[in-house]
């Protein structure tokens, strides 16, 4: 604490100190008031600007130290200076003193409280930002909220110096007046509680939920605003249009579908989306066939002198597309249309809020059609980022979405890109035989997880053959003498890596071109997703957007999640609709080990400042981990301190995308370690490792003292 802030904690503690030491609450009472009327009268009768100027300072002290006496003051004021004077004396000297306890609340704690709770304080900061002056407004109507707890928690939040005064001189002057027009009838007056009568407080209440009641026709306005200049039809031929057959788009389709709404899917590629042709069902089987490649290597371990290995990548490749067309009559038409959903094959565009434009005159169709549509949702996706490497044009750059056209193994793989899609793939290509090379800017592969699961990761892909390169920069791309190169930068040192093809992996962009969205003015993130609330709504409240094109996450069980959101509100919002839950999200790399979290990890929990305990048990303890010759890697359970409540997991290991369910369970509904280690686990299992880190936990957090009670019980038994 800065001297400046000790010096006014102490001037304050002291004057409220002198206050309670010397007992002058005695004549901020109701009986020395009515004891002393006649003689105060008197005296603001010789003096009147004296007394009025005494009484303002007295009472914006007396408001600015949260003293008690308020109420009698401002009745007080009424007695001896009327209505109209007393009105205005106590409407600025309580919003003045009101601000001044305000001031001294944000300088004193301000910094404190946020550094502390800041992560958690977020959502109220953020709605302060955004309504402060309507809530500030609100419990100011309400007289029975203290007026001193609202000035002091107000201090802790962002909002504005000069709002708090205004909204407080306004909110408050109902308040004032009807204790100001009591002040004036004193003599008839025996306590304060014949002010504060359930009558009157119903009428407080009643003003306090003015504001509310008034956002409703503000809402109405609103919306008229956005929709002006739109012609709205008549009538509606689908209750929802749906842009985009991916997971996200085909669970909207379905949900409407299911609830008998009149449903279009439109899709311009393939049904499924990247999920089911180019992203999670091809990559997981070309790992599949990957980890049998290498089953060879580790044949020893087993107990085998060697596996016959033999192989074509071509015949790898022709699996991978058979295991997509196994998936894809969940994805396909057929189905959809079969559960009610029309679907039209096109690309989409945005007309007007309730207009969709089809273009499908490449199947030879009519051209293009409109639907009308009370109800829209983007659910377009995202492409694999290229950044504009210089020389990228010139050489052979693999995405995501063309990876899967190789028959032919490339000799030499760039993998460029560190995250998780780059991770999956490298290892894949090692060990089907690639020399793969991965360069990643960041000083590690993973960075959004913690350095310990990171380094498993980076173990893992060294030991597959991978030659993993962070902290290199990509500076261009050539070709010398028929031969592609990189040139890189690490540490100043420029350095040069030869390749067959690259794949480039460092992000994905959500997909919003073509589809109308600036005609429209719905706008996009800096990261170019979808501009969207907490309702998945766009700036119009008849279209959504969720996915990846929506973001933030960007896996196929979010975009799910997003999507029952979406696709209720969108049919059902006018009755009741749904902020999107995010707060149990788990997600898993697919590499060998396997790395799944739920929740915090421990750089998040720093970097929110959300203080944690961990229990971390190693796999290479467990025996089924041992018999499966899979003995590697952990379960990190962040806990609150001293609490059984569970902030996060990561799991690294065989099958950790599977066993991280348990907990994903467990803080879905609530439930702790010492839950979890209550639940039999079949032996010998992985999942055995999630109740040993229950284990670990309660370990730590055995009773020490009723322990050592227990032991003198046994040592008097024998
Ligand atoms: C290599 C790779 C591996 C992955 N692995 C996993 C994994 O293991 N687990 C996981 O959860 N996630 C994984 N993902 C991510 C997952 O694939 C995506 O998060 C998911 O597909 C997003 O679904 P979506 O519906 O939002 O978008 P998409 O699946 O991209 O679907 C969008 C669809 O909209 C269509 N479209 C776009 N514009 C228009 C238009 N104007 N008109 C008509 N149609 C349009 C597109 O053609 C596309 O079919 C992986 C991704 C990749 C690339």
């Amino acid at each position: 604490m800065t001297a400046k802030k000790g010096f006014l904690l102490l001037l304050i503690a002291a004057l409220v100190a002198a206050f309670f030491l010397f007992d002058l609450g005695q004549y901020l009472s109701l009986d020395y008031l009515k004891s002393q009327q006649a003689a105060f009268q008197e005296l603001a009768g010789e003096h009147p600007l004296r007394v009025l100027g005494g009484f303002f300072v007295l009472y914006v002290l007396v408001t600015a130290l949260s003293l008690p006496g308020a109420a009698i003051l401002t009745l007080a004021a009424g007695a001896l200076f009327g209505f109209w004077w007393a009105l205005l004396l106590v409407s600025f000297a309580s919003s003045l003193g009101a601000t001044l306890a305000f001031l001294a609340s944000r300088f004193l704690f301000q910094d404190a409280v946020q550094q502390r709770f800041g992560e958690r304080l977020k959502k109220i900061n953020a709605g302060v930002e955004k309504d402060g002056a309507f809530y500030l407004f609100t419990l100011r109507l309400i007289p029975v909220f203290p007026f001193f707890v609202i000035n002091l928690l107000m201090g802790l939040t962002p909002i504005r110096t000069g709002t708090f005064y205004w909204v407080s001189q306004l909110g408050m002057l109902a308040g004032t007046a009807v204790y100001v027009n009591a002040g004036t009838q004193l003599g008839q007056l025996e306590s304060l509680s014949g002010i504060l009568s359930p009558g009157l407080i119903g009428a407080f209440a009643l003003l306090g939920l003015f504001p509310w009641l008034a956002r409703l026709p503000v809402r109405l306005w609103q919306t008229r605003r956005i929709y002006q200049g739109y012609q709205k039809p008549r009538h509606f031929d689908r209750n929802l249009v749906v842009i985009g057959g991916g997971s996200a788009g085909l669970v909207s389709a379905y949900i409407g579908a299911t609830v008998k709404a009149k449903v279009t899917l439109v899709e311009q590629q393939r049904m499924g989306g990247d999920c089911l042709n180019t992203g999670c069902v091809p990559s997981k089987a070309l790992l599949k066939s990957a980890r049998i490649a290498h089953l060879e290597k580790q044949a020893h371990h087993y107990g085998f002198r060697s596996i016959a290995n033999e192989f074509d990548f071509s015949d790898i490749m022709a699996r991978v597309q058979r295991v997509i067309s196994k998936v894809e009559p969940h994805d396909s038409v057929e189905r959809y249309t079969g559960l009610g959903v029309e679907c039209l094959h096109g690309h989409a565009r945005l007309i007007s809020p309730w207009e969709v434009e089809v273009d499908n005159s490449t199947e030879g169709n009519e051209g293009t059609i409109r639907l009308t549509t009370r109800s829209v949702i983007l659910a377009t996706g995202a492409s694999p980022l290229v950044p504009p490497i210089p020389g990228i044009d010139q050489v052979r750059a693999l995405t995501s979405d063309t990876l899967w056209e190789l028959t032919a193994l490339p000799e030499r793989l760039l993998v460029l890109g560190g995250g998780p899609i780059g991770c999956e793939l490298a290892q894949a290509f090692s060990r089907l035989g690639s020399q793969v090379t991965q360069v990643e800017m960041q000083s590690r592969l993973m960075p959004r997880e913690d350095e310990d699961a990171a380094a498993s990761v980076t173990a893992a892909l060294e030991d597959s053959g991978v030659r993993v390169l962070t902290e290199h920069k990509a500076l261009r791309f050539s070709v010398e003498n028929g031969t592609s190169q990189l040139h890189v930068e690490h540490r100043d040192q420029e350095s040069v890596l030869p390749f067959d093809a690259v794949l480039v992996a460092v992000g994905r962009r959500a997909h919003t071109e073509g589809l109308g969205l600036s005609a429209l003015g719905i706008t996009t993130r800096a990261n170019g997703t979808i501009e969207v609330n907490e309702r998945l709504q766009t700036r119009f409240p008849n279209i959504y957007a969720c996915g990846d094109v929506a973001g933030p996450y960007q896996f196929t069980h979010t975009a799910a999640h997003q999507a029952w959101y979406a696709a209720v509100n969108a049919l059902f919002g006018r009755l009741k609709s749904f902020k999107v839950d995010y707060r149990v999200i788990p997600w898993a790399t697919f590499t060998s080990p396997e790395v799944a979290r739920v929740g915090l990890n421990e750089d998040d929990a720093r970097q929110q400042g959300i203080p944690y305990e961990v229990t971390k048990y190693g796999i290479d303890d467990l025996d089924r981990a041992i018999a499966d010759g899979v003995d590697q890697g952990f379960v990190k359970v962040l806990t609150e301190p001293g609490k059984d409540r569970i902030l996060g997991v990561t799991i690294v290991g065989e099958s950790a995308a599977e066993l991280i369910s348990e907990y994903v369970l467990a803080m879905k509904h609530g439930l702790g370690l010492n839950k979890i280690l209550g639940t039999i686990h079949i032996y010998p299992t992985l999942s055995e490792a999630n109740k040993y880190a229950a284990g670990e936990w309660k370990k730590n957090h055995k009773p020490e003292r009723l322990l050592r009670w227990v032991e003198r019980f046994h040592a008097w038994q024998r």
